[in-house]
């Protein structure tokens, strides 16, 4: 069986799906696997490295999409592509089934099964596969460092003999996986730290890295989806945040905001007034960017500066994958979380997928021609279809 390493085709993407340290455990199940060349490059992991890994290395992608019988990705490849795509491969990535189901049409076609990394069910045992978790955590990490740096202030208080230089306040806005990195790092630089969230379990988390949680009454309503995600709350909950945000911002020096609810767009939380009342020289820095942003004035991708009614600007930064401006570690933690989901489709050598195990089924987009995602099939307006459970 032949697994194939691509290099990620998407612009600005360094990170590499597998990194040599992972591969051992699949040569030694007699897997033979083929790298794309130059596919962990920028990621640290040269060429060589994978040879002595056990791999064999072509600058021939097309052979790889061909042949591959596993397919770990970061994103999918683009149609023309998949057009290429051994029948019945196996794909593991960011496929975004929900955001843009129709870009998988070409690899359900081929009979591909296509499994999602952000569908993977949030249970104990496929928490070593948590690869949003890995990511959101690079990222969180990642917007402090990116705040700091175009901030003209510093972060830490400093008393110096030419006296004494206050502590930047930082906002974090959405204290999940993200938020709660980014607390981590802001507090280890010196910073105060603030932050809110409409999960109530969040409070202590936030609290126990040395931060304060900041809370509005919600009228009582619930705020907790399934899978310890949020819920969509209603435009009457969301004001009561967006008042206490534009209250916050105000005293704030750099907002790191990650408000997200899963398979929806982002919730617009700070609006044009919140951010044009920020002090002059202050950051924003919108991870939510991918699913539009919580900034009423985000453009996905760009980094803008907005004038204050103070005089002086705001910077706002809304990065689309920032996870991959830190490809060594986002790759290394990536190909573990690929490594362990692998462990569950891949016995002995041999291809192994049962549709019966918890996190196949709620990963599991498409297999053998069909689109079995009820909410992927929702989205396609297409019926879901019944297929055999094993392979
Ligand atoms: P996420 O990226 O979907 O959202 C980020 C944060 O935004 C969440 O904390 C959410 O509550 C918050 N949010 C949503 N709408 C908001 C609004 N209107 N105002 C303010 N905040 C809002 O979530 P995530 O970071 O992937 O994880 C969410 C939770 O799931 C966390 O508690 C995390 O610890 C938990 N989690 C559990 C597991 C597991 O059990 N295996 C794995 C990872 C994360």
């Amino acid at each position: 069986m032949i697994l194939g390493i691509l290099k990620e085709s998407l612009a600005g993407e360094s990170r590499v799906a597998l990194v040599p340290e992972s591969l051992r455990p699949l040569v030694a199940q007699g897997l033979s696997i083929t790298v794309e060349a130059g596919a962990g490059e920028r990621a640290g992991a040269a060429d060589e490295a994978y040879a002595e890994a056990g791999a064999t290395f072509t600058a021939d992608r097309r052979w790889i999409l061909e042949n591959a019988d596993l397919l770990p990705v970061l994103h999918v490849p683009p149609p023309i592509e998949q057009k290429w795509l051994k029948p019945g491969v196996a794909m593991i990535g960011f496929l975004r089934p929900l955001e843009a189901p129709d870009a998988l049409a070409e690899a359900v076609e081929r009979g591909a099964s296509l499994f999602s990394m952000e569908l993977i069910p949030r249970i104990t045992r496929a928490q070593s596969m948590d690869a949003l978790s890995s990511m959101a955590t690079v990222a969180g990490y990642k917007a402090v460092l990116l705040a700091a740096d175009r901030l003209p202030r510093l972060f830490p208080m400093l008393i110096t003999a030419a006296g004494t230089i206050p502590p930047a306040r930082v906002f974090v806005i959405g204290a999940g996986v993200a938020g709660l990195q980014a607390i981590a790092t802001a507090r280890r630089l010196g910073a105060v730290v603030e932050a809110y969230d409409i999960r109530a379990a969040a409070g202590e988390q936030v609290r126990s890295l040395g931060a304060r949680f900041l809370e509005v009454d919600l009228g009582g309503i619930r705020t907790e989806g399934g899978g310890g995600y949020a819920a969509e709350l209603t435009e009457e909950a969301l004001d009561r945040g967006r008042e206490l945000i534009a209250r916050t911002a105000a005293r704030t020096d750099a907002i790191v905001t990650t408000a997200q609810v899963p398979g929806r767009p982002a919730p617009q939380l700070i609006g044009r007034a919140a951010v044009e009342g920020m002090r002059g020289g202050s950051v924003i820095v919108d991870l939510a960017a991918p699913a539009g942003g919580n900034c009423e004035l985000t453009q996905p991708g760009m980094t803008q500066t907005i004038a204050t009614r103070s005089g002086g600007e705001v910077t706002l930064l809304a990065p689309l994958n920032l996870a991959a401006e830190v490809p060594v570690d986002a790759s290394q933690l990536y190909a573990r979380n690929i490594a362990s989901f692998l462990g569950v489709i891949v016995k002995n050598g041999v291809l192994s997928i049962d549709l019966r195990d918890e996190i196949l089924a709620g990963a599991c987009v498409a297999h053998a021609g069909r689109v079995v995602h009820p909410r992927v099939a929702a989205l396609l307006g297409a019926p879901v279809q019944e297929v055999e459970l094993t392979r």
